[in-house]
């Protein structure tokens, strides 16, 4: 019984929200703010038969006064920040400033500089436990159910996990020649920056999609994956006792590739302004604006996820292997909430990340990403609200 502050109302927002609307019961009321308040007005109205009270408003989450006064005039129980990950930061210091706990899903990168890590927001851990509010990084699937699955993991499967596999399959097609599944701008920045993965204490650093392998996914099938750096790396490699390597890898299509490499030879995947017509743009920024909504893919895109970890480890002095997933089906998602399975997959954990600390059951002060939580509710909680996991205990391994 709550009450949430969501910022943000672009694919993983608009599928969050109306998963806290199924869930009226622990979100008795909502705010939904963002840049462009008409999308939180047409949202509210698809959802105002819901149980869950909503009201909207404006705001820029990149002035810190103005989400403030805004927090102050909702009073919220819980902040959610579904808008970009350049706005973390700010969102925090009004969470600090209002005594507000606060969720996100994906952690702070500076807009100017394609990097993301977790140093800032880790910098809020005194500033929060001593304000008595709680940050919980990264709810979202990855990271989130990554970190979710790999506590469960430790908790119940291993005495020692020595080797973590993530694999994140998009089996979906839309149709497209290329299209992002979210938001154009960040997708790329990340799937176009080096690789890298955790060895033996250190960072092993590729060059991008430098390392390749084949893997049948179970629900989709044969797919080409490729080692990316992945922000879920930096706190497992910490909070994963005794972890010897833990990797990251993305499946992309033949399609995909061959148009993100002549974007990027011709320059269209820059982030550093330049001068056209008298005006400065950002490559990027541009070609976000050309490329199709990631919200439209909903209505063209069939297929499935399937997204997990693969474990490696000892349990009672045995070797052992374990894979937990989950697959996800796009059109399910659209006839469920209008949204592919993206979206979906990211909108749903948040939704669960924001009750899990609004009505206290993972709520303690001070700044966490979430393998540092029981992950017991919250895999009760995914396959009560639409994401059910599987378990494999001889899976295939990724060489
Ligand atoms: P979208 O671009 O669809 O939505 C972003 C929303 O934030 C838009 O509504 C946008 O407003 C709003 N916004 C942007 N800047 C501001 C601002 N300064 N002030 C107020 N509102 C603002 O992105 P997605 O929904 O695809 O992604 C949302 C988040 O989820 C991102 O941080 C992304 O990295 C993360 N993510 C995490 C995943 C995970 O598994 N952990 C997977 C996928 C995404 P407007 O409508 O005006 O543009």
């Amino acid at each position: 019984m709550g009450k949430a502050l969501i910022i943000g109302c672009g694919g993983v927002a608009g599928v969050a929200i109306e998963k806290c609307c199924q869930n009226s019961e622990a979100f008795t009321e909502i705010c939904i703010a963002s840049r462009t308040k008409s999308k939180c007005d047409a949202l509210a109205k698809k959802l105002s038969g819901s149980a869950t009270k909503i009201t909207t408003a404006q705001v820029n989450a990149d002035d810190v006064d103005e989400l403030i006064a805004l927090i102050e005039s909702v009073k919220p129980d819980v902040v959610l920040n579904l808008a970009l990950p350049y706005q973390d930061l700010h969102i925090m210091d009004a969470c600090l400033a209002t005594k507000t706990s606060y969720v996100d899903t994906a952690n702070y990168e500076p807009e100017d500089t394609a990097k993301f890590e977790y140093k800032w927001q880790w910098a809020y851990r005194e500033k929060f436990k001593e304000a008595g509010i709680m940050a919980l990084l990264g709810s979202g699937f990855d990271p989130g159910v990554t970190g979710v699955f790999s506590a469960y993991a430790m908790k119940h499967q291993f005495d020692e996990i020595h080797e973590i596999d993530i694999l994140d399959c998009n089996g979906g097609d839309h149709g497209y020649p290329f299209a992002t599944n979210f938001n154009p701008e960040i997708n790329i920045r990340e799937v176009s920056a080096k690789g890298s993965y955790w060895e033996n204490g250190h960072w092993v650093e590729t060059e991008p999609m430098e390392i390749k392998r084949e893997y049948d996914f179970k629900g989709v099938g044969k797919k080409d994956m490729y080692l990316l750096h992945h922000e879920e790396l930096e706190s497992l490699a910490l909070n994963i006792k005794g972890i010897k390597r833990i990797r990251f890898f993305m499946t992309f299509g033949q399609s995909y590739l061959t148009h993100l490499r002549c974007l990027e030879n011709v320059g269209m995947t820059s982030i550093e302004p330049i001068n056209y017509n008298g005006m400065e743009i950002v490559p990027l920024q541009f070609l976000k604006a050309v490329l199709p909504d990631p919200a439209s893919l909903g209505p063209r895109t069939v297929g499935k996820t399937n997204i997990g970890c693969i474990f490696r480890g000892v349990k009672d002095g045995k070797e052992k292997n374990y894979y937990l997933y989950n697959i996800c089906d796009h059109q399910e998602c659209y006839r469920e909430v209008g949204s592919q399975a993206i979206s979906y997959t990211t909108g749903v954990p948040a939704m669960i990340g924001a009750m899990l600390v609004m009505n206290g059951t993972w709520f303690k002060p001070g700044v966490f990403n979430i393998e540092e939580l029981d992950p017991d509710p919250f895999m009760d909680a995914l396959n009560k609200w639409g994401l059910p996991w599987e378990e494999d205990f001889s899976p295939v391994l990724v060489p």
